[in-house]
């Protein structure tokens, strides 16, 4: 039967099921492209303390090659504070630390007690981890996950873990880190995993040793690049450029501290006043019964380069108020500004310059790395700053997945997809 044979109210319902198909196909990004025997994979490489504007180091070659066939950020902008643990977790999750629970590297918790970094007992709790992350939202979806360390990993959150994971170990080398993902991907693909997370600490290590322009942050900053490149040529070699998304981020960047800019906490405050929670650059205070107006009064305005908040007036734009772990007083040194309780604290060298971050998360120099490329990426694409709880609406997008409330949203982060 030829159109125009049809009766006139089926070729109107036919016109408008056209105009409705081209409305919805124009306003939401295609699916990622996708071999049709391999479905997407998504592998996110975490650069722990890479610096935004690291990418345009020298040694930087690999991660340049793979923005110049993909998407680059200027900076993808961390959460506050711009510490490792509340951030790797927010890229997850697509929450603030507010909500996500992860508030800092070291907090306290009424009912949980005391949470901290490290080889700590406190992160295989999955009491503390709130949200979803990426792998939860896979697994529970039908897909396998699989990390190369991830703070998170280690705890069943929501009594779901990684199909593959394994507690951290900072001695497990970079070349054992991309051989283990190569692995992954050169799995059959009815047992392989979607989601693939790795993590390399180098960049954070050297960072804090010397500052973010030190030598030994550029071989840092060559090392890591060199991990990227290995993994690149794996990807190849497996030719699973077809199916393979490669995301690499870090969690903040890193700012020169220096033994000239300390803030003495107990110059001003009478040290058995508060419990002193975390310290520097955000000093996070809980005043001892009655002695509340006296903590905040004695530093508010008082301290040089030190910001000091109560809890309920903390900036709306930093998103760090709705936890019941973040602590009634919260302070904020300067950019480059150290906290430390007593001056005798200082066992720096003179002369010594060293790295932290934690500091407001706007600052340019707390900016992270975002680049990333494969079939669901444009290419050739620089984009501006961007918030990093965008990036788990990005990553659910490429895996087709259901996405869990979070804070961010696609349409942030829509332009660098293809279309
Ligand atoms: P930060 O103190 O914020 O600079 O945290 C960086 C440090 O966190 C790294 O040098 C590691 O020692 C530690 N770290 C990173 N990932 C993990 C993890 N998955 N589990 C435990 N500790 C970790
Ligand atoms: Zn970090
Ligand atoms: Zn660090």
């Amino acid at each position: 039967m030829t159109d125009h044979r049809m009766p006139l109210y089926v070729r109107r319902i036919a016109w408008w099921a056209i105009v409705a198909v081209l409305a919805v196909s124009c306003h939401r990004p295609a699916p990622p492209v996708a071999s049709p025997a391999h479905p997407p994979v998504l592998v996110v490489v975490s650069l722990d303390g890479f610096r935004a504007d690291y990418l345009d180091r020298p040694a930087a070659v690999h991660l340049r090659a793979l923005a110049a066939r993909g998407v680059r950020a200027s900076r993808l902008i961390p959460s506050f504070p711009s510490k490792t643990f509340p951030n790797h977790y927010s890229l997850v999750t697509g929450l603030y630390p507010e909500h996500h629970g992860i508030v800092a590297n070291v907090m306290l918790d009424s009912m949980l007690g005391r949470f901290a970094t490290g080889n700590d007992p406190s992160g295989r709790d999955g009491r503390w981890w709130l949200g979803e992350p990426i792998w939860v939202t896979a697994e529970r979806q039908g897909q396998r996950s699989a990390i190369m360390f991830w703070p998170g990993n280690e705890a069943a959150i929501q009594g779901v873990r990684p199909h593959w994971w394994r507690r951290y170990d900072g001695r497990v080398t970079n070349t054992e880190r991309v051989d283990q993902v190569l692995q992954w991907l050169a799995m059959p693909v009815d047992s392989s995993p979607r989601f693939i997370g790795v993590y390399f600490s180098d960049t954070d290590d050297a960072g804090h040793r010397v500052g973010p322009f030190g030598a030994a942050t550029d071989s840092a900053i060559a090392r890591v690049d060199s991990a990227v490149g290995a993994l690149m040529r794996g990807i190849e070699a497996l030719n699973a450029s077809d199916f393979v998304n490669l995301m690499v981020v870090s969690d903040h960047g890193m700012a020169n501290v220096s033994r000239d800019r300390l803030i003495p906490l107990y110059d001003y405050v009478a040290p058995e006043s508060v419990t002193v929670v975390d310290l520097e650059p955000v000093t996070t205070l809980i005043p001892r019964a009655g002695a509340d107006a006296y903590v905040y009064a004695a530093l508010h305005d008082r301290v040089p380069h030190l910001t000091v908040w109560r809890k309920d007036s903390i900036p709306e734009r930093l998103h760090y108020r709705a936890s019941a772990r973040i602590a009634p007083v919260v302070a904020l040194a300067d950019e480059g500004w150290t906290v430390v309780t007593q001056r005798a604290d200082n066992r720096w060298q003179p002369g010594e310059t060293r790295g932290a971050h934690g500091y407001d998360n706007e600052l340019p120099s707390m900016g992270a790395l975002f680049v990333a490329s494969g079939p669901a990426f444009r290419q050739g694409l620089r984009v501006g700053p961007f918030a990093n709880i965008h990036v788990y609406s990005l990553m659910t997008h490429i895996l087709g997945l259901r996405a869990a409330p979070n804070d961010g949203s696609l349409s942030a982060v829509q332009e660098m997809l293809r279309r």
